[in-house]
Parts: structure tokens; C-alpha cells; sequence
């Protein structure tokens, strides 16, 4: 969108943060769809900050201009209510809320439908000529993530268990600093704190940084990530801690007004206390395989959004690239979808998907959380992978010989989240060299 670029730019810069391995064909498709499905956000009232009639762009790491279309710190939630708004106001889509999708109906290989558990009528069919997976990404998985509660990666087990292709799994995005608090979970601590001087510190002070990194807090995020989380397995401890009592008080209010106050509300008065922050899953670059109008490979079934996996990301997403994927991917698949035959009237319905009791299922949640945390994140190695392969599939056998209980989401989401922890296990075990997102301690470093 700005004078200064050009689709060849943005180009180039998610080809280096994809690290070779980027579908080069869907990276131009949506560097050069990008502002069309911009200026369309707008078309529908969007409000993107601008100055004097320009869009104010940002710039982020691994950009090479500045190209960020944003709403101050909210851009997600202004696209969300700009489309929310126009579903709500249309005559011909209906809105099921707390609906909760169990399995696809696939017959005789194409994709017709979906099977969902709706509050206050229970199992519903649905028919459909396409049907599209937008449900989000799979942070839950992890015991420390951002994502919201809803990302359990339903989609990629959905999508899965009906046989569609998924890959790149192993490629998971982590943050480096997020706050450490049973009050306030998965709260991003921004790496503006540590560009505006903050340090970090493990629970003797330590300043650890100097051990890892000649570029100390400002190295790259990645480099970050993998020293707070060596630096806790280290001294066994649960976080770290991130300082910013040196900062000038007048620059904290002016800069991090959020931060400060929210911290404020847990008794963290950051002027004078350390922060607590551990690394925690942040994106999923992988998921289910789609072409570049969002077609599966299952005929009449569309993925967009997180749960896809375009071939854009290769093994690192370029910071803000998901919104706009998510924006040109499904623009195009929706095309795409309207093109397709007459729905089917009538499929064969699945056996109702294993469902147990809540109150057992808790415990086999944060096994499989603890594990994939301990053994499948920043770093790994053969040993740790091969363990953790091994605890999914019990967890996942112990879920099955558990008796049948009624419907609940929880237990069917904890199964969704076990059945996608082994793509990321195994896609990690097949990995045979480091790359991008992916860091196994025991193959040689080729970056
Ligand atoms: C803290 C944070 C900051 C981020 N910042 C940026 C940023 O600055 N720029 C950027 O580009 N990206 C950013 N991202 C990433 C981006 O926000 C996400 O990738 C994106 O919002 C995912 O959108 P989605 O539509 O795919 O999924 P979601 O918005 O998560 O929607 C998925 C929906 O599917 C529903 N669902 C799930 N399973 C089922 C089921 N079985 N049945 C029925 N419904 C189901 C869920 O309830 C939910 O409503 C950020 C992410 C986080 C967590």
C-alpha cells in the first residue's frame, strides 16, 4: 500500500522469514491480492489509522519497509468487528452460535457436509456443495500460549480424521516473553519493552542474556525464545523475569500505558517489580493443505485461516502476514465455493465421535500440554520427540478405554488436540534438518 513498496518487496521478505520452504507460488498470490482485499476491508468500514488521508503504516520485524496496516494495537478486532457486522446485517447467512462441529460427512470421497452438536437441539447434519474450516489455530495444545481458549485445533483433527492432507505442523511460532500469572494467562509482554531497554533476569538477577548472545535482549526473537527456555530448564525454574524498573517512569506511562495498568491490576507495579514471562506458543504456520483458493484435498472441503495451510508460510511467518492470508485465502475460496455442484441431500452419518466424562479428561489435557511444552517446542531432540510420540498415543489410548459419556465440548476438544499434537510430533521426527521455526539440538545446526 505505500509509495515506498512494491508486491516484489513484501515478496522477498516472506520468502527469507519462510526460509526456503515457502509455497513460492501462493506468496505471490498474496503479496499481489494484498491491497485489493485491503482496500475491499475498507469498502466495508474498516478504520485503518491513517494521517491525513494516508494509511499509517507500520513496520515489523523481518520487514524491510514499512507496510503495516494497522488500527493501533487492535487490528485483528477491527477486521473481525468490520466482517461480524456485515454477517449479521446479510439476508442469506444464518448465524448458529455455540454450535460446536463434530466430524465432516464425506461420501464417496467428497466432502458434503458437517455433523455439529448445537446447545438446545443437540446433533445436527448439515448438507453443503463446499464446507469451510475457519477454526483457528491449535495454541491450546501447548501448557503456555496466546491464542484464545477456542484454538484447540478442532479443524486440523476434523480435517484429519476425514483423511485431508496436513503438513508443515512442526513449524510453531513462539514469543518469547509472555506474562507468567495464574490470574492473567497468555498476556503478550510486547519486544517493544526490551527495545526500549528492558532486561532480562533470571531468579537470582542474572542478567542470562550475556551467556546466549552477543545482541543480548535485542537479538531475534527465535534466539530469545530458545534462551529464557534454556536458562529455566537450567535452574529448574518456572519463568524468568523481564525488568523494566530502570526505565524512566514518565517514558513507561507514556509508551506501555496498557502494560502498566494491566499489571497494575495483578499487584505488578512494574516501576519497581520484575515481570514474570515464560516463552509461549503464539502461531501455527502449518495445518491443512489447501491450493490457492482454499480447496482441501477433499473435494468440497475449503480451509482458511490458521487451521490452512497455504504454503506462505514455509518454516517462519513474516509478522502480520496471517491476517492478510487469512483475508486473500478466503476471499478467493469463497469465489471458488460458489462454483461448486448441487449439495447433497442425504450422507451416511458417523458414528457419534467418543465423547467421555469432563472431570476425567482434565488430567489427560495437562499431560498432553506438559509434554508437548517440555519436549516440542523451541528446542528439541530425538530423544524428547520420541517420548512425547509415545506419551500421545497413550493419552490417546487412555482417552478411547474411558467409558462413554453425553456430549461435552471440553473432552471432544482435549481428543481434537491429542489427534493434532501428532502431526507436530511427528512432522518434527521426520524433520531431517533445522530449519526456520523447527530446532532439533541433535541435528547440526544448518541456518
Ligand atoms: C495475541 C495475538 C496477537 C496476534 N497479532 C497478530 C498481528 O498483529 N497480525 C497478524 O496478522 N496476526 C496476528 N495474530 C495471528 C492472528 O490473529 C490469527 O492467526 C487469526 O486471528 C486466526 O483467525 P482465524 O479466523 O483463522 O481463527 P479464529 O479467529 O481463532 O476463529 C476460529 C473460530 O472457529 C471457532 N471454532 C473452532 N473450532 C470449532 C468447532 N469444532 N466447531 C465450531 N466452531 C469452531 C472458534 O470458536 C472461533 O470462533 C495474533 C494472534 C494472537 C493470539
Amino acid at each position: 500500500m505505500g509509495e515506498a513498496d512494491s508486491w516484489e518487496l513484501h515478496e522477498q521478505d516472506t520468502l527469507i522469514a519462510g526460509a526456503g520452504l515457502c509455497d513460492e507460488r501462493a506468496v505471490r498470490f498474496l503479496v499481489q491480492n494484498a491491497p485489493e482485499s485491503i482496500r475491499w476491508l475498507q469498502s466495508l468500514g474498516a478504520n485503518f489509522d491513517s494521517d491525513g488521508g494516508d494509511l499509517e503504516l507500520g513496520r515489523e520485524g523481518g520487514h524491510s519497509r514499512n507496510r503495516i496496516v494497522h488500527t493501533a494495537d487492535r487490528t485483528g478486532w477491527e477486521v473481525e468487528r468490520v466482517v461480524v457486522e456485515q454477517v449479521r446485517a446479510h439476508d442469506r447467512i444464518t448465524v448458529l452460535e455455540r454450535a460446536f462441529v463434530t466430524s465432516l460427512l464425506v461420501e464417496d470421497g467428497q466432502c458434503v457436509g458437517a455433523v455439529a452438536e448445537l446447545d438446545d437441539y443437540g446433533q445436527v447434519a448439515f448438507f453443503a456443495r463446499a464446507t469451510m474450516l475457519a477454526t483457528g489455530g491449535c495454541g491450546k495444545v501447548y501448557q503456555h500460549t496466546t491464542n484464545p481458549p477456542v484454538a484447540t485445533a478442532d479443524g486440523i483433527a476434523l480435517a484429519s480424521q476425514a483423511g485431508a492432507e496436513i503438513d508443515n505442523m512442526e513449524f510453531m511460532q513462539f514469543h518469547p516473553t509472555t506474562l507468567f500469572h495464574p490470574q492473567m494467562r497468555s498476556f503478550l509482554i510486547t519486544e517493544a519493552v526490551r527495545g526500549a531497554g528492558g532486561t532480562l533476569r533470571n531468579h537470582l538477577g542474572r542478567r542470562f542474556m550475556y551467556d546466549y548472545d552477543p545482541r543480548l535482549e535485542l537479538a531475534p526473537r527465535d534466539v530469545v525464545a530458545r534462551a529464557i527456555e534454556a536458562e529455566i530448564k537450567k535452574h529448574e525454574t518456572w519463568c524468568v523475569y523481564l525488568d523494566m524498573t530502570h526505565l524512566e517512569p514518565a517514558r513507561i506511562c507514556h509508551e506501555f500505558p496498557t502494560i502498566r495498568g494491566r499489571l497494575a491490576e495483578i499487584g505488578i507495579e512494574v516501576e519497581k517489580d520484575w515481570i514474570p514471562v515464560v516463552p509461549a506458543q503464539h502461531y501455527s504456520c502449518g495445518g491443512v493443505v489447501t491450493d490457492l483458493h482454499g480447496r482441501t484435498s477433499i473435494p468440497g472441503l475449503y480451509a482458511a485461516g490458521e487451521v490452512a495451510s497455504t504454503g506462505v508460510h514455509g518454516a517462519n511467518r513474516l509478522a502480520s502476514n496471517s491476517l492478510l492470508e487469512a483475508m486473500v485465502f478466503s476471499l478467493s475460496a469463497a469465489d471458488a465455493a460458489a462454483d461448486e455442484g448441487t449439495p447433497a441431500q442425504s450422507a451416511t452419518l458417523p458414528d457419534p465421535v467418543h465423547c467421555i466424562a469432563e472431570s476425567e479428561v482434565v488430567r489427560l489435557r495437562r499431560s498432553l500440554q506438559k509434554v508437548m511444552m517440555a519436549n516440542v517446542g523451541i528446542v528439541r531432540n530425538f530423544e524428547g520427540l520420541r517420548e512425547a510420540d509415545k506419551t500421545v498415543a497413550e493419552l490417546l489410548h487412555r482417552y478411547h478405554g474411558l467409558p462413554r459419556a453425553p456430549y461435552a465440548r471440553y473432552p471432544l476438544e482435549t481428543r481434537n488436540m491429542m489427534l493434532a499434537a501428532q502431526h507436530v510430533v511427528r512432522g518434527a521426527l521426520r524433520r531431517d534438518r533445522n530449519v526456520g521455526l523447527h530446532y532439533n539440538a541433535d541435528l547440526a545446526e544448518e541456518r
